[in-house]
């Protein structure tokens, strides 16, 4: 069994518990299991974090950068450590294979500590000469206190996607992960103090959704990160801007993937695989329309399914495994719902399409063919396994029909012609493309959408931008002058 965290919150620098607050079980999703419970934060719950963060961020951001960073490059070196626990527990929180979380959870939640303690050294002003030997300088200062509030697809990821940077910058941040994940952000808290971060810097507090708009409404907090759908982002951006906080929305997407004709076939199978069936299709960058050129329609779908054939479902603890559960009951009977508009609303169902029999939240990879842009699951955000194929016969003609969605987060164009590669991404509303290729996200490159899949970017040199802001500050060499 799991190392359960040893109480519901992390706050100050401790665990903490307040059993009056709302009971949240914790569901193993592979069975169904509760396998452990937090309670929701009260009122004095929330009053802690804040005044702890509010205290802490005043001494932190007089360090240097580079002690800074020093912290946050030995929290990395405990998680890479300790990466294949914590692959564990995401995997308890999450039901996604540990053949996956060995690789993208803990390890990419190090890289972001890793290169925001890398760059806290170099987050500085600049010097600007203006006429008569005058001069201004700019400072890049923290904003305070950051709220962030988190998916539950990668709970760890999530956690010091956000908690990183804001760190680096100066700030403290107080992180509400989803209802549905709670336990992986209080082992990063715990392991940030390990590493000598001063307590109160990184609190995590659990709750649902009240307990975060609690959080964005708060006038203390300075700024907000969330990572949701795309009404919860409306949501908490409205009442964020009504105290002109700051913000970052990472929300969701229907990005399209794009398959010409000549395409290397099997990469683009791998591309369309990876873009709609990792982490059982729970991903917001997820290529979930892919528009296959009429030519090769029928060859993709063959080797699509035999592909398919390839997935090992089960045991989401077993390193052979590499399809897991849904995330929740709740989560798999949307996806259901969804299986059944595709149908109704005359999809060809190509293969899946049905629950797993058992106890958990299992589900099949399941592709539509002959989807046309206006059905459901060519539209709405399924966030489940779920692959619509569309076929298209000319390049005009599917980048009008991409770009016809209010989502803007990634897409992916698979072919031999580079130059038709780039004059696509030129074309694309999109905050991420690929050219053959799809979901890479490594922390170097800035990540976010555009249109209503968000707000800001994380990640990369950008995010830095995201956590400070510049006070800028004139500075006079000669006299005075003045009208009278
Ligand atoms: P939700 O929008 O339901 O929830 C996101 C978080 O916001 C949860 O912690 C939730 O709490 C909290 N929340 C809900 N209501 C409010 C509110 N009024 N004020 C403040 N906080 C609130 O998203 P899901 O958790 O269901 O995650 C799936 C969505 O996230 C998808 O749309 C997906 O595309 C998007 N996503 C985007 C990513 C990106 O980087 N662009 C990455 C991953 C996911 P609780 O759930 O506990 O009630």
């Amino acid at each position: 069994m799991i190392t359960q965290p040893a109480a519901s919150h992390f706050i100050d620098g401790e665990y903490v518990e307040d059993s009056s607050g709302t009971p949240i079980n914790v569901i193993y999703p592979a069975t169904g299991e509760i396998i452990g419970k937090v309670y929701s934060a009260t009122p004095a719950i929330i009053e802690r974090a804040i005044e702890s963060g509010t205290k802490a961020q005043k001494a932190w951001a007089r360090l240097s950068g580079t002690e800074r960073g020093r912290v946050l490059n030995r929290a990395a070196s405990i998680i890479r450590e300790r990466n294949y626990d914590l692959s564990v527990l995401e995997t308890y929180d999450t039901g996604k294979p540990i053949s996956e979380t060995l690789y993208a959870d803990a390890t990419s939640a190090a890289d972001a500590l890793e290169y925001f303690g890398g760059l806290a050294g170099s987050i500085t002003g600049e010097h600007i000469p203006l006429p008569d030997g005058n001069w201004a300088y700019t400072r890049r200062e923290p904003l305070g206190l950051c709220v962030g509030i988190g998916a539950w697809n990668y709970p760890t990821q999530i956690a010091c996607w956000k908690g990183a940077p804001a760190l680096a910058c100066g700030n403290a941040m107080i992180f509400k992960p989803s209802e549905v994940t709670p336990l992986c952000a209080l082992k990063i808290a715990e392991i940030l103090i390990e590493a000598g971060l001063p307590p109160g810097l990184y609190n995590v507090i659990q709750g649902l959704g009240d307990v975060g708009a609690t959080l964005v409404s708060e006038p203390r907090v300075d700024k907000v990160s969330l990572t949701g759908s795309v009404p919860t982002g409306r949501k908490v951006y409205a009442s964020a801007a009504s105290q002109m906080k700051h913000v970052t929305m990472e929300l969701g997407g229907k990005s399209p993937l794009i398959i010409f004709d000549d395409a290397d076939l099997e990469n683009a199978v791998s591309g369309a695989i990876l873009a709609n069936f990792y982490s059982t299709g729970q991903i917001c960058s997820n290529g979930t329309r892919v528009f296959v050129q009429r030519k090769i329609q029928d060859a993709f779908l063959k080797r699509l399914v035999e592909r398919l054939g390839q997935a090992v479902i089960g045991d989401p603890q077993d390193e052979a495994t590499n399809f897991g559960p849904m995330v929740s009951q709740r989560q798999l009977d949307i996806v259901l719902e969804y299986f059944e508009k595709a149908k109704s609303e005359g999809a060809r169902l190509i293969t899946g399409g049905k629950p797993i029999a058992g106890d958990g939240f299992f589900i099949e990879p399941t592709v539509f063919a002959d989807v046309t842009d206006d059905m459901t699951i060519a539209c709405e955000e399924v966030f489940g396994p779920l692959m619509s194929v569309l076929t298209f016969d000319a390049e005009k003609e599917v980048i009008t029909r991409a770009n016809a969605t209010e989502f803007g987060l990634a897409a992916g164009v698979f072919t031999a012609d580079l130059s038709r590669g780039h004059r696509m991404v030129d074309a694309l509303d999109a905050g991420t493309c690929f050219i053959n290729s799809y979901n890479d996200a490594p922390v170097e490159v800035p990540f976010g959408g555009v249109k209503m899949s968000g707000v800001g970017r994380e990640n990369s040199k950008a995010a830095i931008t995201h956590y400070s802001q510049l006070k800028s500050v004139f500075v006079r060499m000669d006299d005075m002058e003045s009208p009278f």
